[in-house]
């Protein structure tokens, strides 16, 4: 009996050593990326920085960086930030009901959102080369690791129609991530890239039709180029992020998603088992082997039709007629 007691005990203490909660005006440490540090190798890009629980909600902590709080020169928008927050708790049980919940390793049933001021090449003033975009937000789970927190990170200067998307662009890469926590090869993140841009569609976090539109401009450009690319065959280095070819093969791998979910499928639960099968199959799968087995398992692809034949033929054929 005292060997059991031992051993409740225990248990409870345990439980109770993993959960972190915060008060408002609480003051914690975070990992961060330097996008610009982080040339020609990643790790360098590291840092910690303190940032102060700023508010609360149903599912989720809001944290902004101290430097901010203490700058004269960086208004932080609190109307934006209040905002952000209020969709993040309304896009928070469609995107579980369709991907899935996020990690927990703090075990306080809340994810955080840091508002922080991105250190990129505008950051630093620097000279800024065409194609070049300021950094609006960025996931990245190995943070999530040191830190033992769940969190992403928000640049607090951005267009609110950005703000959306990027919250929940991001906030899918930890659904994704917790659920394949080491890709084979990690560059290699068409699935995880074209689900997260997904997602910004099926919240409506913009408006759907202009969504579409947008990603089809920028396909439009890759056509335009002669270039039909298959993001999904592993040779885009998504960690390459002044390349333009990388931003098509984000439309193109959403676009393909859109084709599948809302041409193809179209039931919902039909759309929900073909996610769930992308996302919690062929853990840490290439993108190649788990979008294969998902279309596989969905009758989309057989033995008298490959993947080849749906992308290149069928596929093609839509967005062609689409940009027509
Ligand atoms: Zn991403």
């Amino acid at each position: 009996m005292k060997r059991v007691l031992f051993f409740v005990l225990i248990l409870v203490i345990s439980n109770f050593a993993f959960s972190e909660s915060f008060n408002i005006g609480y003051s914690k440490s975070f990992w961060q990326f330097d996008v610009v540090k982080s040339e020609p190798v990643f790790e360098k890009g590291y840092y910690q920085n303190d940032f102060t629980c700023y508010s609360q909600s149903e599912f989720s902590y809001v944290f902004v960086e101290n430097d901010i709080l203490e700058s004269k020169d960086k208004k932080l928008d609190k109307v934006l930030v209040n905002k952000i927050q209020k969709r993040f708790d309304d896009y928070f049980p469609i995107l579980s009901e369709y991907f899935g919940p996020p990690s927990d390793l703090d075990n306080n049933g809340k994810f955080i959102i840091l508002i922080a001021d991105i250190r990129d090449w505008f950051y630093y003033d620097m000279e800024i080369q065409e194609g070049m975009e300021p950094i609006l937000g960025y996931y990245w789970f190995a943070f999530n690791g040191m830190n033992n927190n769940d969190y992403l990170t928000m640049d607090f200067d951005q267009p609110e129609i950005d703000a959306y998307g990027t919250l929940v662009h991001e906030y899918f890469h930890n659904i994704y991530d917790n659920v394949n926590p080491e890709p084979v090869n990690v560059a290699d993140r068409a699935v995880n890239e074209a689900l997260a841009h997904f997602a910004i569609y099926l919240n409506g976090t913009m408006d759907k039709d202009s969504y579409c539109n947008w990603q089809f401009s920028i396909l439009k450009k890759d056509i335009s180029l002669g270039k039909f690319l298959n993001p999904f065959d592993g040779s885009h280095d998504y960690f390459d992020i002044v390349n333009p070819d990388t931003h098509h093969c984000y439309a193109n791998g959403y676009f393909f998603m859109y084709y599948i979910s809302e041409i193809i499928l179209k039931d919902d639960n039909l759309k929900k088992r073909f996610f769930n099968t992308l996302i919690y199959e062929e853990i840490n799968g290439s993108s190649a082997q788990k979008l294969n087995n998902a279309l596989y398992n969905m009758g989309i692809i057989d033995c008298d039709k490959d993947f080849d034949d749906l992308f290149f033929d069928e596929y093609k054929k839509f967005v062609t007629k689409h940009l027509n």
